[in-house]
């Protein structure tokens, strides 16, 4: 077989194993019933309980061996309904042992770049104090009580597409290309020494019209470093390869959510809320999250009580900045309204993208009473003044629609 990097043979026995095995024939998905600990330790004349710490290790090699070859899914059937029946002190120890192993191997999973799912009838686990729904947009932890959170999810107009380069931009840096199917701009920033992130965004009828649609990752990348030739300076774009070859466009999807606790699971981040890529903010405010509700957890006693003191705090916050978010969005998606405008006007209102009362006056006026406003102090102050208002009220009336 041809060894991946990941997996250099650790020993002459894996090394045999290695020579026998057919790359091309590995499975996707290995399904392991992790059972007869207690045999194992009853044939050594041990405890039972060390039988199951043995099946962790066991566990564990299994685990890292699937993550070194590369096996996408594997899924351990750890503790099956029949086993709710046996003495309260093993079912104890079993549900300690899953609690210490997971918190002890947490870093290696992530670092490792597992993703966890508890199937099964997880309610039916020993309740924690507090779980915290840190786990993104498609939060698995929220899905099954979505009524309960009264989630609402509103797609974007515009598809976008994630990607990174090997240039490094300077600053954040915006490009837009006009093509015979309409415009598609990219907004690019360095997150390391060696990469930028590149988002590319486009209208519908111009993904469809380039046919970025139905062309495949391999195509598409190629057509994209075409078309930001001038950005790229000729460095590749990197994709995010998806098992079957298929490019990862997408709608943004705004999450918002009526309520964000449940007893005792509470939502925080990109699992609460969303707000549009086009402002940069979402990192910030998940952060936020969890200092407010860190806060919240130290200063009030009662857990229903510090969650809806968190849920509030961090509502009120928020409101000023998904009204931005959604602006920021339209000002795209209503592009032509801008892009045949002086340069120097388009991005003028580029950085005012997030203003509430540009959408209602002509941009031109608008750009000319934001002159105006720079040098008039009162002007300003009503701008400042009336902005927030507007957004918060529009907003407001949107939360509770
Ligand atoms: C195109 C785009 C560009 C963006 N650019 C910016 C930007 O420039 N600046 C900015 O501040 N924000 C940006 N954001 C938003 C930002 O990425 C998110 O708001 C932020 O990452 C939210 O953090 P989070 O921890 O809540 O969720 P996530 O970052 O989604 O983290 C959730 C984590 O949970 C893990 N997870 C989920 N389920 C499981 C499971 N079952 N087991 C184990 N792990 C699990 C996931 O793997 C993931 O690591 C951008 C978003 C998009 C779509």
């Amino acid at each position: 077989m041809n060894v991946p990097e990941s997996l250099k043979p650790s020993n002459r026995e894996e090394e045999r194993l290695l020579q026998e095995l057919d790359a091309d024939r590995l499975p996707q998905h290995i399904a392991v019933i992790m059972d007869g600990n207690g045999r194992w330790a009853k044939k050594r004349h041990l405890p039972r309980v060390m039988g199951h710490r043995a099946g962790v290790q066991s566990a564990r090699t299994i685990v890292e061996t699937c993550a070194r070859l590369h096996i996408p899914a594997l899924t351990l059937y750890a503790f099956s309904m029949e086993n709710w029946r046996r003495p309260k002190a093993e079912i104890d120890f079993l549900m300690r042992l899953l609690r210490e192993y997971l918190r002890k191997e947490l870093p290696v999973i992530h670092r490792n770049n597992i993703r966890l799912l508890v199937i099964g009838r997880a309610d039916q686990l020993p309740d924690a104090d507090l779980v915290v729904a840190g786990d993104g947009v498609n939060s698995a932890l929220r899905e099954p009580h979505v009524e309960h959170f009264g989630s609402d999810v509103t797609l974007g107009r515009n598809t976008y597409v994630w990607l990174g380069t090997t240039k490094v931009f300077d600053s954040f840096t915006f490009s837009f290309v006009e093509t015979e199917h309409g415009w598609i701009w990219c907004y690019a920033y360095p997150f390391s020494g060696e990469h930028s992130t590149c988002v590319v965004e486009c209208s519908p009828e111009t993904w469809t019209g380039l046919g970025l649609d139905t062309a495949n990752e391999g195509e598409g990348l190629p057509l994209l470093e075409k078309l930001f030739a001038d950005l790229l300076d000729g460095h590749a774009l990197i994709g995010r390869v998806q098992s079957d070859g298929s490019a990862q466009w997408l709608n943004f999807r705004t999450l918002t959510n009526r309520t964000w606790h449940r007893g005792n699971l509470v939502l925080i981040g990109d699992a609460a809320h969303t707000t549009h890529y086009s402002i940069g903010a979402g990192t910030t405010l998940a952060l936020e999250d969890a200092l407010s509700l860190a806060g919240a957890l130290r200063e009030i006693p009662d857990l229903g009580a510090a969650l809806a003191h968190y849920e509030r705090e961090r509502k009120a916050e928020l409101l000023s900045i998904q009204s931005a978010a959604r602006h920021s969005a339209q000002w795209y998606e209503n592009l032509p309204r801008y892009i045949h405008l002086p340069p120097a006007q388009m991005f003028a209102l580029l950085g005012q993208r997030h203003s509430p009362l540009l959408p209602y006056i002509p941009p031109q006026v608008y750009y000319r009473i934001d002159r105006a406003a720079g040098q008039l102090e009162a002007l300003r102050r009503f701008k400042r003044w009336l902005g927030p208002r507007l957004a918060r009220t529009v907003q407001a009336a949107r939360s509770r629609g």
